[in-house]
């Protein structure tokens, strides 16, 4: 909530170092950090947080109360989540959005694409044509001119995840789940799906019914449709108890996955229903849908590859590849802490919250110095060694790596000098700026960071943020031919807002033989829980543990890491 009410507060023409906005910023760091449930607070404890003013207390206490505040219905009515929309678009921002609205009347994404068409927007001062090609050009390649609408995953996993959180908690229901392009983890999802288990729909249809944050849009049997503020519409379908793993496997998809499927257990003369799986007139019962598979002779399939890319006729065979699970990681090679301008837990709190995920290793990669609010200069980095040899004491069971994010300039050039970066024991080298450059500069640059022998591997490949902000322009070919040559690992970032590189591009890179590395790029430690996200995109990916460096024993991987 704090989160919206700030991003608002800036579209509505605050500055982000205002006043206001710092105080919700404060504020909602102060609360991340609160080590106890802060929405079960009175005002006045509250207050007592360092951090959070009186103002903000109360829209906290409000928003507890009602599900939302005065303000933010104030704003929301301003600025409708389509407006919200265009502001996050790369390029254009709170002021050129409300420039487009004055001027031509412009407050979502359709009608900008009719005002470029006519060729509208050109006229507008400090526009110009320029300006009007690069705005289609972002809209292309965020995908947000197709006539099917498609929203970030970032934002439908909000969504998705406080419904089931709110609904759990309902007694008529049994087990609920989302599933759809979500749990199949697409990054651009076109609508969320969620199954329920229950053995009275009526009850339960009348208590999931009002919701804050949904509006009703229809019914149709055992399926609802919401639309939620966002404008994301939410299936809502409910199966009878046995029904239930039928009802979240035939809900996740593809449709094509499902497709075949539907033939299989045609030729084995099942009868496939939405509703169930029938033999001879009987629905079938199922406890998992491990069991569904096995049913028909298959082995099981992944939800993130149930994408009709030939993993039916592999199953079928008993070949699907061994893919990357979540119990495998043995360890995070990208933590910021407090030591960065932008990381918000301290050296301890990472290495405790690491510790309790159960890892071997872990590597500290702050920020190097090219980045000027956020990096460490030398004697900052120095100090950092010390405080993490220090802290090793308290870790026998697992090895903290003194790391460095190194910054890749336009150039390929990177922080320090190649005698400073010797002393790290692990980096991650990532491009921060210049996404404008042309291909040959991108994959140049980064060629060039590769070939660095103090860099071990590469972070946040293309730099996008999935629906706000597209990648880098790279030849693919040539950088995964670099990776191969210099034997250096390609990340996968867990952040919602990257999973970065692709799956697409960890399908190709697996393909060759070039090494990954499963990374949650945590600033905070609520962010270890971003390892997931990477684990699925890898899954997309079909990639194989043998060849994620974190899936490694700790000394297989320092080996490996020594041997460069
Ligand atoms: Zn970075
Ligand atoms: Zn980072």
């Amino acid at each position: 909530m704090l989160d919206e009410l700030i991003e608002l507060t800036i579209i509505d023409g605050q500055d982000k170092r205002s006043f206001k906005v710092k105080a919700y910023q404060k504020a909602r760091n102060a609360l991340e950090d609160f080590p106890r449930d802060f929405t079960k607070l009175s005002e006045k404890e509250l207050i007592e947080i360092s951090g959070v003013g009186k103002s903000t207390a109360n829209q906290i206490l409000e928003f507890k109360l009602t599900g939302t505040t005065k303000k933010l219905d104030e704003l929301r009515e301003k600025y409708p989540h389509e407006y919200v929309m265009l502001t996050r678009i790369s390029g254009l921002g709170p002021k050129t959005v409300n420039l487009l609205n004055t001027e031509l009347n412009i407050s979502n994404i359709d009608q900008l694409l009719d005002a470029i068409e006519n060729q509208k927007v050109r006229t507008l001062p400090r526009l110009g044509i320029k300006a009007e090609t690069k705005m289609l050009q972002t809209l292309e390649k965020l995908r947000l001119n197709k006539a099917e609408k498609m929203f970030p995953i970032a934002d439908a996993f909000q969504i998705a995840e406080s419904l089931v959180q709110d609904w759990e908690r309902i007694t008529s229901i049994s087990n609920i789940s989302y599933c759809g392009d979500l749990r199949r983890m697409k990054e651009q999802v076109g609508e969320i799906k969620i199954v329920i288990e229950t053995s009275d729909i009526d009850t339960t249809k009348s208590n999931i019914g009002d919701h804050p944050e949904l509006n009703f849009d229809s019914e149709n049997g055992n399926q609802i449709t919401f639309l939620s503020i966002k404008k994301i519409p939410v299936i809502v379908e409910f199966y009878p108890v046995g029904q239930y793993h039928f009802g979240t496997f035939f809900h996740t998809g593809s449709d094509l996955h499902i497709k075949k499927i539907k033939e299989r257990t045609k030729d084995l003369g099942f009868n496939f229903k939405r509703s169930g799986l029938q033999e001879k007139n009987k629905t079938l019962e199922f406890n998992s849908e491990k069991e569904i598979y096995k049913k028909i002779g298959l082995q099981y399939v992944e939800p993130e590859m149930r994408e009709a890319q030939g993993e039916v006729d592999l199953s079928l065979e008993g070949q699907l590849p061994d893919v990357v699970s979540i119990n495998d990681i043995k360890g995070d090679l990208h933590y910021h802490t407090d030591r960065s301008g932008d990381g918000r837990s301290s050296l301890n709190e990472m290495a405790a919250a690491a510790e309790s995920k159960g890892y071997e290793y872990i590597a500290f990669t702050d920020h190097g110095e090219d980045l000027k609010i956020n990096g460490s200069t030398r004697e900052q980095m120095l100090e950092h060694k010390d405080n993490i040899n220090n802290l090793q004491v308290q870790y026998p069971n697992m090895k903290l790596l003194f790391g460095c994010e190194l910054n890749i300039d336009a150039n390929g050039n990177l922080d320090y000098d190649k005698d400073f970066r010797e002393i790290f024991d692990y980096t991650v080298a990532s491009v921060h700026s210049h996404f404008d450059l042309s291909q040959e500069e991108q994959t140049m640059r980064i060629v060039k960071a590769v070939s660095d022998p103090t860099v071990n591997s590469i972070g946040h490949l293309t730099g996008r943020y999935i629906g706000k902000r597209p990648g880098i322009d790279l030849n693919i070919e040539i950088l995964l031919e670099a990776l191969l040559k210099f034997d250096k690992a390609l990340e996968i970032n867990g952040s919602l807002q990257r999973l970065d590189a692709s799956s697409e591009i960890a399908k190709q890179a697996m393909s060759k033989g070039v090494k990954l590395v499963i990374n949650t790029d945590s600033h905070h430690v609520s962010d270890l829980q971003r390892m997931e996200f990477g684990v699925s995109t890898a899954k997309r990916g079909w990639v194989n543990k043998e060849l994620v460096i974190n899936t490694w024993p700790y000394q297989k991987f320092i080996t490996w890491l020594n041997n460069k």
